[in-house]
């Protein structure tokens, strides 16, 4: 989810020329995972509750070891993309949406949820 707030412009860290810079490199983890995590995102799990969510341990907000480049990742994308064919009606799947797989139907309801957040009003971070 990472990759979608980065695509949509909302996270705090973006990564662009900052990136070139090695301590800003250390610190968003664009090499390796940072230690501490460099920023933190809404926990997509819980919804930013916190409460009782072994995710982000009870803090609503995940942190994130690695820049937001490098959290798009193969997999991730192919996810992205298959939501976005769904946002225009078409399945990854034969058959109906009953048939696609469980994975692919998670994908789905975190994205709704979090792109539905992510593009209210006043939201600027991931
Ligand atoms: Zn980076
Ligand atoms: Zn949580």
């Amino acid at each position: 989810m990472v990759a979608l707030a980065a695509s949509l412009g909302r996270l705090p860290v973006k990564c662009g020329g900052a990136c070139k810079d090695p301590k800003v490199r250390e610190r968003w983890g664009c090499d390796h995972d940072a230690e501490p995590a460099g920023y933190t995102v809404h926990c997509w799990y819980c919804d930013g509750r916190g409460v009782g969510c072994e995710h982000c341990e009870g803090a609503g907000r995940l942190p994130v070891p690695r820049c937001p480049t490098r959290c798009r990742t193969p997999d991730v994308l192919l996810a992205l993309e298959a939501w976005r064919w769904r946002q225009d009606g078409f399945l990854p799947g034969a058959g109906t949406w009953l048939d696609q797989t469980d994975q692919f139907l998670d994908v789905c309801r975190i994205l709704d949820v979090e792109h539905a957040r992510l593009t209210e009003e006043g939201v600027d971070d991931g």
